[in-house]
């Protein structure tokens, strides 16, 4: 499926005239070190639509994974319907709410409960705000922060402050938020370095940042090496971190790490049909994979670090 198997060899001449010609100074750590770990076809949208001849390449200096740049949208791409009618998603927030409330389950195994009364509350990136409803009513002020129109109205409705961007939060709530949570968003901005930067300055002296990303060290990256990565690798995405490169972003925006781990969204019926059918099947559980292999599978891979969505707590480095 890959337009070409086998190891990526960086001293062939292609590779080189693409590292000089489509890649600019690293956007985190500024230096100008990459070298390709990628080059074939990519998701563009929902499975089956592909992009093909795409090239991802690493920073030999900070670990950050990109995507070379003509292949990702601007930012006015996420600021209407544009995003979710790439991944064929219905434009409304209820159709947004029911995959949205179900993964919140995670958020809160990382979070704990009990910490938010009468805290204050952004959520970056929240699309129709299922994060923040489920802290409404505890929480104190909460800020909703999505670029994408389509949510606003609701999300005013609901009584969030609403912002398109971090920036345009800062004048009002610079230096007064206690938690700031950012699920599955990075990966998408123009530049990482600067978008922690700026949730950092609406953060008080104690304040909090959880931010969540897909792993690119995901198990099925090995163990489907033709299949996933053509799955995993997407024209929205930009950016690819592992826990390390992830670490050594933060930092460079000031954050301390508090927590760096793995999360698993999947049981395991999800890998053995990636390996037997390879290509997605959705949420389906095989027969006698019951639970309990769910949470042995889930352990086994947050224990390596190899589970598929990384959930790192950073604080304000003092
Ligand atoms: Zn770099």
């Amino acid at each position: 499926m890959r337009g070409n198997s086998g190891p990526i060899r960086n001293g062939t001449a292609k590779n080189i005239l693409k590292i000089a010609t489509e890649f600019n100074a690293c956007e985190i750590c500024g230096a100008n070190d990459w070298h390709v770990i990628y080059d074939g076809p990519i998701r563009d949208g929902s499975y089956g639509s592909l992009r093909t001849g795409a090239t991802v390449a690493r920073c030999g200096t900070c670990g950050v994974d990109r995507l070379v740049e003509k292949h990702c949208p601007d930012e006015e791409f996420y600021e209407g319907d544009a995003y979710r009618r790439r991944l064929r998603q219905r434009l409304t927030t209820s159709a947004y709410f029911p995959t949205a409330d179900k993964s919140q389950e995670f958020v809160f195994q990382v979070l704990g409960y009990g910490t938010l009364r009468n805290k204050v509350v952004a959520d970056v990136g929240c699309a129709g705000g299922s994060f923040l409803d489920h802290v409404a009513g505890v929480a104190g002020q909460m800020l909703a922060i999505e670029p994408s129109s389509i949510y606003h109205e609701s999300l005013r409705q609901r009584g969030y402050s609403v912002y398109s961007y971090t920036s345009e939060a800062g004048a009002e709530f610079a230096g007064a938020v206690d938690l700031a949570i950012a699920q599955q968003v990075i990966e998408h901005v123009r530049n990482p370095l600067q978008f922690l930067q700026e949730i950092r300055g609406l953060l008080s002296p104690g304040g909090k940042l959880l931010i969540t990303t897909p792993n690119r060290r995901d198990i099925l990256m090995d163990l489907l090496p033709d299949d996933f990565p053509p799955f995993f690798y997407r024209t929205v995405h930009r950016w690819y971190f592992d826990t390390a490169s992830l670490s050594e972003c933060a930092e460079r925006a000031g954050f301390q790490v508090d927590g760096a781990r793995t999360v698993h969204r999947y049981g395991m019926s999800n890998a053995l049909l990636w390996m037997r059918e390879r290509r997605p099947c959705g949420d389906v559980r095989l027969e006698d994979i019951e639970p309990q292999a769910d949470r042995m599978w889930r352990g086994y891979l947050e224990g390596i670090d190899r589970a598929d969505c990384i959930f790192m707590t950073l604080s304000v480095r003092k």
